[in-house]
């Protein structure tokens, strides 16, 4: 467009000179040969004039007529081009994102849950869930920017578990947790692929008075101590708070045999006899809660440490099978509450 315009201004200005030549030789001629007939003259001139003029223009407009348009027709196309690529590119983004979206794209579930996976730390291909089992998954994610996530259907720990590890809308309704996931090592955190889970399996930790984070901490140091092998998904602190320390989706060294199949969450007590204080007690009842949902587990179905290996873990709720009926019940009645306010 703007060599059009130049090209213009350029023609103008040549025809602006010759006009004011012929307009000045029109003057001059007129000046110098008085005697004649100026009307006659001044004909002449604007004819010759005119015809030079129209000369000019013609052969002006065809250099500049045909040199112009295309350059303008190009420059056209390129716009229309150019607004083309743009609205195609567009709605390439949109098809993009939603195709994202659909696909469940594990970057926003990353984003919301950032410190759930150290990027040094990827564990072996294995427990990177195949692509059909991330579409279950998927389907829930896109439903869930509206409403409440439902249970997926069909139920599949795997996708569950994959959830727990990419999908930040997994972790709704959790309570409140604090995510010191240990340092990748041989000692207490393998990343071992845990495939599925079949119970939770509660634990004490045998130190009164100690906190989670010095649980925590105590499984971080074996990395170096090397003195045994212990970890646990959560510990729970005598405040009630909980800390988790290895991601759902690999196993923790808490319960031998078992720890393939099992969430572990070890429970702080205040004293020697192991009982759980209010605090732990009720945030032990939720968090049991929230798991037994998320992976569809029986309340009825937790189970003791005592009850895989024989030890005396958790020792109150080993001596007191009563107490242990009764956290069972509690932890029962919560889901059925946390179920309870499920859309149907
Ligand atoms: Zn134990």
């Amino acid at each position: 467009m703007d060599k059009k315009k130049t090209t213009l201004i350029t023609v103008i200005s040549i025809l602006s000179i010759f006009a004011l030549i012929i307009l000045g030789g029109l003057v001059y001629y007129t000046q110098i040969s008085p005697g004649e007939n100026a009307a006659y003259a001044k004909e002449a001139a604007l004819k010759a004039a005119a015809a030079i003029m129209a000369e000019r223009q013609s052969s002006m407009f065809e250099k500049t007529e045909p040199a112009a348009s295309p350059v303008a027709e190009q420059a056209e196309a390129t716009v229309e081009t150019a607004a083309g690529e743009e609205t195609l590119s567009s709605e390439e983004i949109r098809t993009a994102e939603d195709t994202a979206v659909s696909s469940g794209a594990p970057v926003p579930a990353e984003t919301a849950a950032p410190a759930e996976e150290p990027a040094s730390t990827e564990t072996p291909a294995s427990t990177e869930a195949p692509a059909p089992t991330e579409t279950p998954a998927s389907a829930e994610t896109q439903s869930s920017a509206g409403m409440p996530s439902p249970t997926p259907t069909p139920f599949d720990v795997k996708v569950q578990l994959q959830r727990s590890r990419n999908d930040g809308s997994f972790w709704e309704g959790c309570p409140v947790r604090d995510i010191e996931l240990l340092t990748p090592n041989e000692y207490s955190r393998p990343q071992t692929a845990l495939e599925t889970v079949n119970n939770l399996v509660i634990h004490y930790v045998g130190n009164a008075g100690s906190s989670a984070m010095d649980n925590r901490n105590y499984f971080e140091s074996l990395k170096d101590s090397r003195e045994r092998s212990a970890s646990s998904h959560f510990v729970i602190g005598l405040d009630g708070e909980i800390v988790q320390c290895i991601p759902l989706s690999e196993m923790a060294y808490a319960t031998k045999e078992r720890n393939k199949d099992t969430i572990s969450i070890e429970c702080c007590h205040p004293g020697a006899d192991g009982q759980f204080n209010e605090y732990t007690y009720w945030s032990l009842v939720e968090l049991s809660a929230w798991l037994c949902r998320q992976f569809q587990l029986d309340p009825q179905q937790i189970l003791r440490h005592y009850d895989v290996t024989g030890k005396l873990c958790p020792l109150y709720y080993v001596e007191h099978p009563d107490a242990w009926q009764e956290l069972k019940d509690a932890i029962e009645r919560r889901l059925g509450e946390i179920q309870g306010a499920d859309p149907a």
